[in-house]
């Protein structure tokens, strides 16, 4: 892409309404634009840096077993009833009637959906068990929508759906989901800290918050110490096999919410606990026949008798990823992208575009680089070095070839690591060769 095509709106100043870093930065790099409190629109780089996450979001819900569907952003009014919550829910819902005076809502969330579905669809022991999930636009009519993307009105979510014909089988499906979540965390380049959570009048531990600790985050969060030295790995999990003891592993340090801590009854001595701040990007709930029973979600068991299905809710704050990243992975400059949601691979940083010999050499390794499939961005804008350098390192491509004269008359480019901010020069020809080399062995 070359960045004079490109919209790029790119802010000098720091936007006065951002609180926290990464709201800043992504005004600033022009990835999102607001329309109205909490709802934006995803520019041109905010976009891709989404479309990244939700592509690892998917591949590994796939790879659990769960099949992508995709539910309509407004829903019937009656499903709500159905299930007692069209009352409850509160304002958090948007309620929109249609010409016929008819009671709709912008889904804040699609239980209900899901379990009418199953209620229509799903009639016998033998229909079960599935797991299903979308990733789109949720609307919650939050009080204080704020903090940019982290807390807004219309986010977009990955949310997904467990039907099993019991409880034991419902807990396997837990366990897949909670696997796959910290194999998605792990690949996000995030550490994600699985909480114990209110699980409501569900009773039983099914419910987990995924947490990455920050400073700025809104929830409170209370771990065993022990939590700052583990490392988001990624394990091969088999999928097929029982996860009961992944899933014991993975939760025998102690982290819980506020909502579920109790420091009266805490099994971790007080000298080990640290209470924090997080930012909760995912939450998986089992909430049994809490709605397939009040919705006639029944199947004929293997003994003829009528049962309730169990099922489960998972979520991924998609949108709410993109600022948690940024919080976590930035400096006073800009965004340090991971490698693996970065917009683009490749930032080339053409110091002058006048220069004959600059243009020449960085239109040439722009094409080649994109012939070779590598993600590159071509800064080839009438600006200043300075102005273009800023950019660079303001919207966190990984790499940055900065070509300007004086390097190229001794037949050097400038090969920049954002994150370790290493510098080194290279011929154009090397440095063409590290990019292309490292495509193809990713191909
Ligand atoms: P919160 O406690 O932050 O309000 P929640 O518990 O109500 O979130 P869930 O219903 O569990 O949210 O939704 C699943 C995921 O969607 C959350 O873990 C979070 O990452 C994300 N999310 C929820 N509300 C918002 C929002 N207003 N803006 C952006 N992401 C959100
Ligand atoms: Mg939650």
């Amino acid at each position: 892409m070359r960045l004079s095509k490109f919209f790029l709106p790119v802010l000098k100043e720091d936007p006065a309404e951002a609180q926290i870093v990464s709201h800043k930065f992504m005004l600033r790099a022009g990835m999102i634009d607001q329309t109205s409190a909490g709802i934006y629109i995803w520019l041109p780089l905010g976009l891709r840096v989404l479309e990244k996450i939700d592509r690892i979001v998917c591949e590994e819900q796939d790879r659990a077993g769960s099949s992508k569907l995709m539910m309509p952003t407004l829903q019937d009014a009656d499903i709500w009833r159905q299930s007692g919550r069209y009352d409850s829910y509160g304002d958090l819902m948007l309620k929109i009637k249609d010409r016929h005076d008819r009671d709709m809502l912008y889904g804040p969330t699609n239980e209900e959906q899901i379990t009418k579905m199953v209620a229509d669809h799903v009639k016998s022991y033998r229909d079960l068990p599935f797991m299903v999930y979308q990733i789109q636009h949720k609307f919650r009519d939050e009080i204080r929508p704020r903090f940019g993307v982290m807390r807004g009105r219309e986010f977009y979510m990955k949310d997904g759906y467990s039907a099993d014909i019991d409880h034991e089988n419902a807990k396997q499906a837990y366990y897949k989901m909670f696997a796959s979540y910290m194999r998605t965390f792990a690949r996000l380049g995030v550490k994600a800290i699985p909480m114990r959570a209110d699980s409501g009048d569900m009773g039983g531990d099914l419910s987990h918050e995924f947490v990455m600790l920050a400073d700025t985050g809104e929830s409170e969060v209370f771990l065993h110490k022990d939590w700052m030295d583990v490392d988001p790995l990624i394990e091969d999990i088999d999928y097929d096999k029982n996860l009961e003891p992944l899933f014991d592993k993975w939760t025998s340090i102690y982290a819980a919410t506020d909502e579920i801590h109790d420091p009266k009854n805490c099994p971790v001595p007080e000298a080990e606990i640290i209470q924090s701040r997080g930012i909760e990007i995912g939450h998986v709930f089992n909430f049994g026949t809490k709605y397939s029973e009040p919705m006639g979600a029944t199947v004929t068991g293997p003994d003829g008798k009528e049962v309730s299905v169990h099922m489960g809710s998972y979520g991924i704050g998609v949108s709410r990823l993109v600022a948690a990243i940024i919080e976590a992975s930035h400096d006073d400059a800009g965004i340090i992208w991971p490698e693996q949601v970065a917009p683009f691979h490749v930032v080339l940083v053409n110091l002058n575009m006048a220069d004959e010999n600059c243009a020449k050499t960085a239109a040439d390794m722009y094409q080649k680089l994109q012939a070779a499939g590598v993600e590159v961005l071509y800064d080839d804008r009438d600006e200043r070095a300075g102005v273009k350098l800023g950019t660079a390192d303001l919207i966190g491509v990984p790499w940055q070839v900065v070509i300007g004269p004086r390097g190229l008359e001794k037949g050097f480019v400038e090969l920049k690591h954002r994150a370790t901010n290493k510098r080194e020069e290279i011929s154009p020809d090397v440095a063409l060769n590290k990019f292309t080399a490292a495509q193809k062995q990713a191909a």
